[in-house]
């Protein structure tokens, strides 16, 4: 399988995309044509692992991986990912759990996979590959968690002092020797100048070979899309109808690989897009204009995207708003709807959801008979609510407990460096 830019640019192999991450003209790639599939194609595939072994065969011809997939996607899933059903009476409502990886959120695949995959392909290399990512919260835990320990490779974490939690900044600084964690004495936009700013200096990059691992990096979005068969296929076999799906959105990553999967022929129903209160998309869809905007902050952070970039793939597969419309939907969910829902999860649901989360069970609440009676939902839980503590417990009036996996990442000691938002004070650290 190639690979083309979305502007254009191509073609590239598999590992060559994952290599760059962006394309050289700025886009992002896809794969050249989609492969489709029918449920019979399916039919020997039980558990994720296999499922996603047929799903993503194709993607992988050509590659020098083609031979590893199957290991790959071993290291990868190994956690479940669940749905479970919610009790909500006359409805075929499930929640698809994917925070039970290493930093409880659904950015633990993708990087998981990434990180299997760049392993295998540079790290051998005598000159360490280093990974360079900005984060505003979970993608940096996860990436530090996915190369943690593995050789020939290096990661470096720049977040916002005093902007992320005590628990999120725990698990941005408790890894190995071979990940380093800065404190950037400014906001999440220095980080990411700064990240920018070094990959494009002629003379560090000469000195260090650097790669990112942010959220456009094709490597994300291809086992993303293997969940959502999965729980697709289960839900199908199990009752013979197509589960709609709800799936809290901020830069378009997840949303786009359930697209996929359903532009694949996975039996996968209507599909909502739930963002906060960054309306970017909301209005795309309502006024036919495209409008990326500063974002605004709210109480589901991680989604706190105004320009989401993967609406740049949506838009080549799919089409322009009109058509993106007729089929996507999407809802814009406030602070207070935000906490509204958290109470409400909790008390028909008896456990809590975290602030992503609550979008797509506010979502459900609000939908139309037609469409909340018409399908089978799958409602989206991209993170566990213990990792936004200070948030949810005020809201139920009681502890969340505390997951194994969450567990063992705040017991490790932490450790970090501070550092000046200047390219300077980052040329330093890097050695
Ligand atoms: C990143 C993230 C999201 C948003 O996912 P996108 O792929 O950026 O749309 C939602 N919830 C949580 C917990 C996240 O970490």
């Amino acid at each position: 399988m190639k690979y083309f830019s979305t502007r254009g640019a191509g073609p590239v192999s598999l590992d060559d995309a994952l290599r760059l991450g962006i394309a050289s003209d700025g886009g992002l790639f896809l794969p050249e044509q989609l492969p489709h599939f029918d449920v019979t194609d399916f039919d020997h595939a039980e558990t994720i692992p296999e499922v996603a072994g047929v799903l993503l065969q194709p993607f992988f011809e050509g590659s020098d991986l083609a031979g590893d997939l199957d290991a790959i996607l071993e290291e990868t899933f190994g956690f479940p990912i669940p749905a479970t059903a919610l009790p909500i009476a006359g409805h075929d409502v499930s929640l698809l759990e994917l925070y039970h990886g290493p930093t409880v959120a659904f950015k633990d695949v993708g990087a998981g996979f990434l990180a299997a995959c760049l392993s295998r392909l540079e790290g051998n290399a005598e000159n360490p590959l280093t990974i360079l990512v900005a984060t505003s919260g979970d993608t940096g835990g996860a990436v530090a968690a996915a190369f943690d320990e593995r050789p020939g490779m290096r990661v470096v974490v720049l977040f916002p002092d005093g902007r992320v939690s005590e628990r999120q900044a725990h698990q941005l600084c408790c890894w190995s020797d071979n990940v380093l964690s800065l404190k950037v004495q400014g906001a999440f936009d220095d980080c990411q100048a700064l990240v920018k700013g070094a990959m494009a200096d002629p003379a560090l990059s000469a000195e260090h070979r650097f790669s990112s691992a942010n959220s456009i990096n094709i490597g994300r979005l291809l086992p993303q899309s293997t969940y959502y068969a999965d729980a697709g296929l289960r839900h199908f076999r199990r009752t013979g109808r197509r589960p709609g799906f709800i799936i809290p959105t901020g830069n378009l990553g997840n949303a786009f690989a359930c697209i996929m999967a359903r532009e694949m022929g996975l039996p996968i129903g209507p599909v909502i897009l739930a963002t906060n209160a960054n309306r970017t998309i909301a209005d795309y869809f309502e006024t036919l204009e495209w409008l990326p905007r500063a974002s605004l902050q709210t109480l589901a952070s991680a989604m706190d995207v105004g320009d989401p970039s993967n609406m740049e793939r949506l838009r080549r597969l799919v089409g322009e708003a009109d058509v993106l419309r007729e089929q996507l939907g999407v809802i814009s969910v406030g602070d207070e709807q935000i906490e509204g829902s958290i109470r409400q999860d909790f008390a028909e649901f008896g456990f809590a959801t975290c602030p992503h989360t609550a979008t797509a069970t506010h979502t459900y609440r609000q939908l139309d008979a037609d469409l909340a009676e018409g399908h089978d939902w799958i409602l989206v839980a991209t993170a566990h609510p213990a990792k936004f503590e200070t948030i949810v417990e005020p809201l139920i009036g009681e502890s969340v407990p505390v997951p194994k996996e969450l567990d063992a990442l705040l017991s490790r000691p932490a450790h970090s460096m501070s550092i000046e938002p200047t390219l300077a004070s980052l040329a330093t650290v890097l050695g």
